[in-house]
């Protein structure tokens, strides 16, 4: 069994579906295939949205533009005799909308859970459309099975139920291949439509293969593979034929695009294999991603960056800065903010880590209360921010034993005039991470990946 998900750009235009079309007919085994919305749909719904909220009648064209690309896809890849309906069905769709879209312009208002209808209608109209499209295909609906629940201010995958759902939805094998939405879902206590974040269809492929054990998951998207760095900022970057789980988990927190980050956990806990495929060159080899370590001569498989951190510094004067550094840590985890950098200079006494901009203030409100007796003792003081700053990460496994190669980049940056304001320790098996300003970030990891991939005089 396998597990196929086609991204947005896979499935954006006629010409990237009939390339799906070819690769799912191709496949003898039983398949499950998970679709997004298509490419570019869910920003245009929200900004659909946005105007409808603003009093802006032109929400009315945003719906007239995506029926257009549904009926066009509909009429150059649907047979006739199945054209009726699913394009009623799709006009169905679009009429709900449209009524969420006056509904929201009445009131001048536009909340979450508004919204999370509103983009459910990108994958509730692909899906039942890819299942046309593919022979033998069975349209499943994935809000059925994909259960969230709040955390803090999110919705994330409840994920024991959803496996169960899973399971008793297609566990029983009754179909040749399957078509699914991406991303979409519902709350297990309300009801009500949710989503697993933007970019969260690899996830709920994820969810699928992990629950009916596939054999593998393929994420098909519009480049090779994996790449050592972003291929639009380095035009040298390559692709990597194969990663390890971890490595892929850590360059996807650090900003890598290509997989959503939480994906990557419920397929390594069943030790199945991610591989990253193009749907504009099927024939790539693409990149696997395993448990395996290849003893190959590249150690180093991707420099990826966060560009908008800050950094928070803490003073705490004769305290053991890494106690009180991994204290904070715990904290930022309990109440769900990712740390993706922490150094404890050990002169000063004190520690500093690097959190999403966004997220800083919340950060500070977690230390001033986990800290408060040691704030109003004295022992602790100048939480200070440090904002447009940009945490790059150079992930490879073994890197905490190559004490020299991290030192080498580090005096290379230094070279390049790059001023590094936090080293992540080298207490990471995997990452060397830095901090440095935002306006530096692209020549930071230019002369990384010069220093790794091109001199090679890093890294052997
Ligand atoms: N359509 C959703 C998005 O654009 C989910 C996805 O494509 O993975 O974020
Ligand atoms: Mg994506």
């Amino acid at each position: 069994m396998r597990v196929l998900k086609f991204g947005g750009t896979s499935v954006g235009t006629v010409r990237s579906l009939s390339n799906v079309k070819k690769i799912v007919e191709s496949i003898e085994e039983p398949c499950v295939v998970v679709v997004s919305a298509l490419g570019g749909l869910t920003d245009r719904l929200i900004a659909g949205a946005e105007m409808a909220r603003d009093g802006n009648a032109e929400y009315r064209r945003e719906v007239e533009t995506a029926r257009r690309r549904h009926l066009e896809i509909i009429e150059a890849l649907v047979s006739p005799p199945r054209r009726k309906d699913i394009t009623a069905r799709i006009e169905e769709l679009l009429a709900e909308l449209t009524r969420l879209y006056e509904g929201i312009a009445l009131l001048g208002d536009l909340t979450d859970r508004t919204l999370a209808q509103v983009v459910s209608f990108g994958e509730r109209m692909s899906s039942p459309l890819v299942a046309e499209i593919i022979e033998n295909a069975t349209y499943y609906h994935s809000p059925d099975f994909i259960r969230t629940e709040r955390w803090f201010n999110k919705n994330i995958a409840d994920t024991a139920l959803t496996d169960r759902l899973i399971k008793e939805t297609l566990g029983d094998g009754g179909f040749r291949r399957a078509v699914t939405g991406g991303f979409i879902s519902t709350d297990r206590d309300t009801g009500e439509i949710t989503n697993l974040g933007r970019g969260g269809s690899d996830y709920t492929a994820a969810l699928i293969a992990a629950a009916l054990g596939a054999r593998v998951l393929e994420i098909w998207t519009d480049v090779d593979g994996f790449m050592t760095a972003d291929p639009r900022l380095i035009p040298d970057a390559f692709v990597v034929r194969h990663m390890t789980f971890i490595e892929s988990m850590e360059l996807c927190t650090m900003g890598a695009k290509v997989i959503y980050p939480p994906t990557i956990y419920p397929v390594f806990h069943k030790n199945i294999p991610i591989r990253i495929l193009n749907t504009f060159n099927p024939e790539a080899e693409g990149t696997w991603i395993t448990d395996e370590h290849h003893g190959h001569a590249l150690v180093v498989k991707g420099i990826s960056a966060v560009r908008d951190t800050t950094l928070i510094s803490v003073q705490a004067q004769g305290r053991d800065s890494t106690d009180t550094a991994s204290r904070a840590v715990n904290a930022m985890a309990k109440n769900g903010v990712s740390v993706y950098l922490v150094n404890t200079h050990e002169r000063d006494a004190g520690f500093a880590f690097a959190v999403a901009a966004p997220e800083s203030g919340t950060a500070v409100k977690i230390l001033t209360d986990e800290f408060g007796p040691e704030l109003s003792r004295g022992e602790m003081e100048n939480i200070s921010v440090s904002y447009k700053l940009a945490t790059i990460a150079v992930v490879g496994e073994g890197m905490k034993k190559r004490r020299e190669m991290q030192e080498s980049l580090l005096r290379g940056l230094a070279a390049s005039g790059i001023r590094v304001l936090a080293t992540s320790d080298g207490t990471s098996d995997t990452t060397l991470a830095v901090v440095v300003p935002a306006d530096e970030a692209d020549r930071a990891i230019e002369t990384l990946h010069c220093l790794l991939f091109a001199d090679k005089t890093v890294g052997k």
